[in-house]
């Protein structure tokens, strides 16, 4: 049975059980009405009592009638009370119900009723006689009917009791059945309990199976929904990630294709059935296709629509190439100046990929670059480097067959002077003209090359001797001695050569140069315009410049530097103006080394600005030893201005010395001015600032003399010692002095005579109106401590 059927059975009976309480509940209610009605007032009781009270009211009425009887008229009206009372009691409620079922009854009632009012007023009068016996009489006729009564009422008592008693078993037997029928019902109901409870049971437990199931299933819905939702997310990521990919693929094809299309190399992809797969904007340009392939499209049908020659070349050496595998880059160059590079790949499936630039720009800058780096840009004649690589082989060729080479070194005499004076310009103008006519003196053979500056250098291969190569150096130096019409100015200047011939004065090619270059050294000492050969004591004269220089190094440590002090004397009073310091090197073994030797090494070397520092400090230093106003000179060298603390270091000698800047005289060469750069002139007008003087040394000497008065607000002009030692024997150098001291007083400026040896030179000189004179004629340079501060009496003497 399923609960649902039991539990409509189980409505049903407790339906049942209600309606057998409620008539259980109804059975009881007629029970006790059954007791009640048995219970109560009893009509016989009342019947028989009314009888016996009727009796007792004859009896008392009798005895009232006796003389002497203690009944009075109270007594007998107190039982005819009773009487009236019993008769109310009978004629109402239950009794009346009784008595209107029989009219005798009801008669006798009647009779009763008007037998008590008759007798009342004869037991008021009792007294009275015949009261009695009349009231006896009234009442006489009512005793058989009240018998009759009380038989009746006893009957009717009695029925009613046997009815009652039966409907009172009849009610305990149906209580009985109902009892025992809600019992059974009750135990079924226990036991229907109990199966339903077991139905309930067994329904909770599969509830809590289906439950657990239904838990475990919810567990595995949601783990299921997890999994779904984390796929659902991996998937929504990978979508994501395509998304990206889809747009960099998109930005990529835009990109391949710009980079495609703006690729400065043609590009040109075919597959292994010669389908055009791909190509670019340079490919169509390069070759000039008037059509546009479309991809697919076969390639050699594309080479036969095509016009280019160039591709159609390219292509057959493509094909030549199709069966090796391996990439292959080649150069094609086409008559119409045009050089292609091709690089062609194959593909592992057959096609193959090629790029072609078009290389011919690349080739001409290469080859451009190529010319650069073995030519000089001047001249066009080929440089330094490209001459020495020329000259290895030439070398080796040489000594390999037995023959001989030259190397001519050549420097132009006098160039320097031409770039000074006329510029840069016409200096190269000259360089290239030199150039050329070098390269037309040469054979078509020779190696011309320029090293730099104004030297050059000649290679001939194959010389038949020594006297070869000194014609050909002779015919240079005649040619390049030939004047130069240059943009107007005429311009004359010579060369000088040093040759060495290979393999014998050289087996490599840096011997060769270097022994060539001593000998256009020794050319050059000796008088210049000439050529000379390399002789094996010109390289022990190198050496010897080598060992003076490693000397030099150490002088100044090993205090080997001395200064010594010339007199400059005032022309018109033989008094002392000022020293001229002179740098002195005491040589442990050579002995005394004059200046005009080391200075220039010094400068080389760059110990020129040490040396110069040491020179300032010590001639100041003896300077503030001097008496008076007696000045200092000290000469500077070009090189000193270039370290850009010059002016540093003469204020540092000032200060250590504490010597006044007004003693102090600075000379420098035109030399210093000839690059003539702002950092000079600003240098110069620092050092003029503190109130030192300056001065130009060996004035007349340079091209522009002139001009370098005109840079530079000088105080001194010192004339060049060449002028003065030749005023007796040539009269233009009078004219040219004097001119120079009037030039010199017109400027403000002091002249100072150099080289003044003679008592006639001397004359001239304060004849033509020199301020000042230095020379042997009055002393030799000579060590500080030897000094002379006056000439007075040596110049009266000489006047005596
Ligand atoms: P300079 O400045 O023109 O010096 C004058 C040179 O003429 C000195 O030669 C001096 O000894 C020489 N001299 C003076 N009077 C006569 C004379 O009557 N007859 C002859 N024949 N010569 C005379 P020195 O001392 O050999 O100096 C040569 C040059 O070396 C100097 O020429 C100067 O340019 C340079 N020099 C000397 N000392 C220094 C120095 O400390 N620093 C630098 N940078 N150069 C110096
Ligand atoms: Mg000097
Ligand atoms: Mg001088």
């Amino acid at each position: 049975m399923s609960l649902r059927a039991g539990k409509v059975f189980l409505f049903i009976v407790m339906c049942s059980l209600a309606i057998a309480a409620i008539y259980v509940s109804t059975l009881t209610a007629e029970r006790h009405d059954a007791l009640r009605r048995i219970s109560r007032y009893n009509i016989t009781w009342l019947a028989s009592q009314a009888g016996v009270e009727f009796v007792r009211l004859e009896e008392r009425l009798a005895v009232a009638g006796i003389q002497g009887s203690q009944v009075d008229a109270d007594e007998v009206q107190l039982r005819l009370d009773i009487i009236a009372n019993r008769l109310n009691l009978i004629d109402h409620g239950e009794f009346k119900d009784f008595a209107s079922r029989d009219p005798e009854i009801v008669a006798t009632i009647g009779i009763l009723a008007n037998a008590i009012k008759d007798v009342q007023p004869l037991v008021d009068t009792l007294d009275r006689p015949g009261s009695i016996l009349q009231a006896l009489n009234i009442l006489g006729p009512l005793d058989g009917r009240l018998a009759y009564l009380a038989s009746a009422a006893h009957t009717y008592s009695s029925n009613r009791v046997a009815e009652d008693q039966a409907e009172l078993l009849r009610l305990h037997w149906t209580f009985s059945f109902m009892v025992a029928g809600l019992l059974l019902c009750g135990f079924f109901l226990v036991g229907l309990l109990g199966w339903h409870n077991q139905l309930l049971e067994r329904a909770r437990s599969k509830l809590h199976r289906l439950a657990q199931d239904l838990q475990r299933a919810s567990a595995d819905l949601e783990q299921a929904h997890d999994e779904v939702q984390s796929v659902n997310s991996e998937l929504h990521s990978r979508n994501e990630i395509l998304r990206r990919r889809d747009r960099e693929l998109g930005t990529q094809n835009k990109r391949f294709d710009a980079a495609l299309n703006n690729m400065s190399q043609a590009l040109c992809m075919v597959d292994a059935s010669e389908q055009l797969v791909v190509y670019n904007q340079r490919f169509a340009e390069l070759f000039a296709l008037d059509f546009a392939p479309m991809p697919g499209m076969l390639f050699p049908d594309l080479i036969k629509l095509s016009a280019s020659a160039q591709l159609k070349d390219i292509y057959a050496r493509q094909g030549a190439l199709r069966e090796d595998k391996s990439c292959i880059s080649f150069v094609r160059d086409f008559g119409d100046a045009r050089t292609i590079s091709v690089s062609h790949q194959p593909m592992p499936d057959g096609g193959w990929v090629a790029t072609y630039e078009d290389i011919t720009q690349r080739r001409q800058a290469e080859a451009q670059i190529t010319y650069l780096a073995h030519h000089d840009g001047l001249t066009g004649l080929v440089n330094r480097r490209y001459f020495h690589e020329q000259l290895k082989p030439a070398l080796a060729r040489a000594e390999r067959q037995g023959s001989r080479l030259a190397v001519l070194c050549l420097d132009l005499d006098g160039f320097k002077d031409v770039n000074d004076s006329l510029g840069h310009p016409i200096g190269d103008a000259l360089l290239r003209e030199v150039g050329a006519r070098i390269k037309e003196s040469a054979r078509e053979a020779d190696v011309v090359a320029r090293l730099g500056g104004d030297e050059f250098a000649i290679l001939q291969s194959d010389v038949d001797g020594p006297e070869h190569s000194g014609a050909m150096a002779g015919r240079l130096i005649e040619c390049l001695s030939r004047p130069y019409d240059l943009d107007g100015s005429e311009v004359v200047i010579s060369a000088s050569v040093g040759i060495a011939m290979g393999p014998f004065d050289g087996c490599t090619a840096d011997d060769l140069m270097k022994n060539a270059d001593l000998a256009l050294y020794r050319a050059k000492a000796e008088g210049r315009r000439a050529y000379r050969f390399f002789e094996a004591d010109m390289d022990l004269e190198r050496k010897a410049r080598r060992a003076l220089e490693v000397d030099l190094r150490k002088a100044l440590t090993q205090a080997q530097f001395q200064l010594y002090f010339q007199p400059i004397v005032d022309i018109r009073n033989g008094q002392v103006s000022g020293f001229e310091a002179l740098l002195r090197w005491h040589h442990p073994v050579r002995g005394m080394v004059p200046p005009a030797e080391f200075i220039p090494i010094a400068e080389d070397i760059g110990l020129i600005s040490a040396i110069g520092e040491w020179v300032l400090r010590e001639a100041c230093a003896h300077a503030v030893t001097w008496p008076g106003q007696i000045s200092v000179a000290v000469n500077l060298s070009p090189a000193q201005f270039k370290t850009n603390n010059l002016v540093e270091a003469v204020q540092r000698a000032l200060k250590t010395t504490g010597l006044s800047p007004a003693r102090l005289e600075l000379e420098i060469t035109e030399n210093v001015l000839l690059s003539e750069s702002d950092a000079t002139l600003l240098t110069l007008h620092e050092l003029r600032a503190l109130g030192i003087r300056i001065a130009m040394d060996d004035f007349g000497t340079g091209y522009s003399s002139l001009s370098y008065l005109r840079s530079f607000p000088f105080d001194k002009i010192k004339i060049d010692q060449s002028f003065v030692r030749e005023l007796s024997s040539r009269p233009d150098c009078i004219k040219i002095v004097g001119s120079i001291a009037a030039l010199g007083s017109s400027l403000g400026m002091t002249t100072t005579a150099e080289g003044v040896e003679t008592a006639e030179q001397f004359e001239q000189l304060r004849f033509v109106g020199c301020d000042q004179v230095q020379g042997y004629l009055f002393d030799r340079p000579q060590p500080a401590h030897k000094l002379r501060f006056s000439f007075a009496e040596k110049l009266a003497a000489e006047a005596a």
